[in-house]
């Protein structure tokens, strides 16, 4: 049986072993900890290595810069055209409408958006070590892009570094192999304690945001990731969804994009993708491109706004867009962050951040979906990447030389 169905069938089992056998299921949780934890294990050392020899072989800073700039501007358009769709479906289903729900006295305090020099300055760390020790992946990416880069300069002098870099990537490829063997019984035990933790009290109060939600993720899917890999990437769709897929059950069931970034790399590399692209393009995704992040935050700013009474006008919903757009940058590939930062974008046109209470209640169930979302967008985005540099990578010799 293909790996890919057995992820599919421990996801299907957990969720109907979550229903029936309840707090039960609670027992096995360690044992979704622990696949969890492997595959954390190898996230910084593959996302590094792999990473230091693709801007090797990408080899000169305009190159580098020339990817950089298209993923950036290709995550960007999704991500707005994500919040696009969540609004749309928010007037569509008014999951507010006629809700009362006592929030309580909730203390909610608004995320900061960060100043731009901040950002900047953030990207370089006075120390890689440390860097890696935090998981900050932005600066992780940075100091690979540097090491590449230097590597490229020296020559044939660094042949040995190089091929140190090239070695240790494999080695954590077939790793991360060897972790995925793991998967469908990983999937099993992380999801069956979700639904048994999750009673029909909880979810059907809010039952019409979970709608909006899954079915504006699941649009997104189909009427923005679809024609794009088919049109930009070259590719039939259905591979496309075929060949993901364990990345798409791993992050419904974690609701991490840092967490699932091996097994995006996995997928990728099904895929044809080259190493040079994947190793830039879903690092970078993973810790910037949320679409899914976008669209809640565009379905929960409204659901807040109706539960509230507020009206908003086309400029109010614009600045939606734009917020949204740049929270899901900022927020963090780990589970709940977006329900953090959805406190920037309420904050943006005037709404109550009690309104997060109200989520917080469901924002698991809304996290396995947008997460799925988040590393979907990343993977269409190295698509459709690998295809636009295509000729120029086969034109492009390996480096060094
Ligand atoms: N859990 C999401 C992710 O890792 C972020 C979020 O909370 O929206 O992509």
């Amino acid at each position: 049986m293909k790996l890919h169905t057995k992820i599919f069938i421990g996801l299907a089992g957990g969720i109907v072993a979550g229903a029936i056998l309840g707090p039960l299921t609670k027992s096995i949780a360690p044992i979704g900890t622990l696949f969890l934890n492997l595959i954390r294990m190898i996230i910084i050392p593959l996302v590094f290595s792999s990473l230091v020899v693709g801007a090797a072989n990408i080899g000169d800073i305009r190159s580098l810069g020339r990817i950089g700039g298209k993923t950036l501007m290709f995550y960007l358009a999704t991500t707005a055209f994500a919040v696009i769709i969540g609004l749309l479906l928010a007037h569509f289903i008014s999951p507010g409408q006629g809700l009362s729900i006592d929030v309580g006295a909730a203390q909610v305090t608004a995320a900061e958006p960060p100043s731009a020099a901040s950002v900047i300055l953030g990207l370089v760390p006075t120390n890689p070590f440390q860097a890696m020790i935090e998981g900050n992946m932005l600066q992780i990416i940075v100091v690979a892009l540097f090491l590449g880069l230097g590597i490229t300069m020296v020559g044939k002098q660094a042949q040995l570094v190089f091929d140190f870099f090239n070695a240790f990537a494999e080695v954590m490829y077939k790793l991360t192999g060897v972790i995925m063997e793991l998967a469908p019984y990983g999937v099993f035990a992380l999801i069956a304690p979700v639904v048994a933790s999750y009673g029909l009290g909880v979810v059907l109060p809010l039952f019409k945001v979970i709608l909006a939600v899954y079915l504006g993720c699941i649009l997104h899917w189909l009427i923005v990731y679809s024609p794009l890999v088919r049109g930009l990437g070259k590719m039939s769709p259905w591979q496309f969804f075929r060949d993901v897929s364990p990345a798409m059950i791993y992050a419904f069931s974690t609701c991490s994009s840092s967490g699932t970034l091996p097994i995006s790399m996995e997928s990728a590399r099904k895929l044809g993708v080259p190493n040079q692209i994947s190793s830039f393009v879903l690092p970078l995704g993973a810790t910037v491109n949320m679409d899914g992040t976008a669209l809640y935050q565009g379905v929960c700013a409204l659901f807040i706004a109706q539960v509230y009474g507020i009206g908003l006008g086309f400029g109010q919903q614009l600045m939606i867009v734009l917020t949204a757009t740049l929270a899901s940058i900022g927020t963090a590939g780990v589970p709940g962050a977006g329900l953090i930062m959805l406190s920037m974008v309420l904050t943006s046109v005037g709404l109550p951040l009690e309104g997060i209470a109200l989520i917080a209640g469901i924002d698991r169930i809304l996290d396995m979906i947008r997460t799925t979302t988040n590393i979907t967008g990343d993977l269409v985005g190295a698509v459709i990447i690998a295809e636009s540099e295509a000729q120029r990578l086969t034109e492009s010799p390996s480096l060094p030389g």
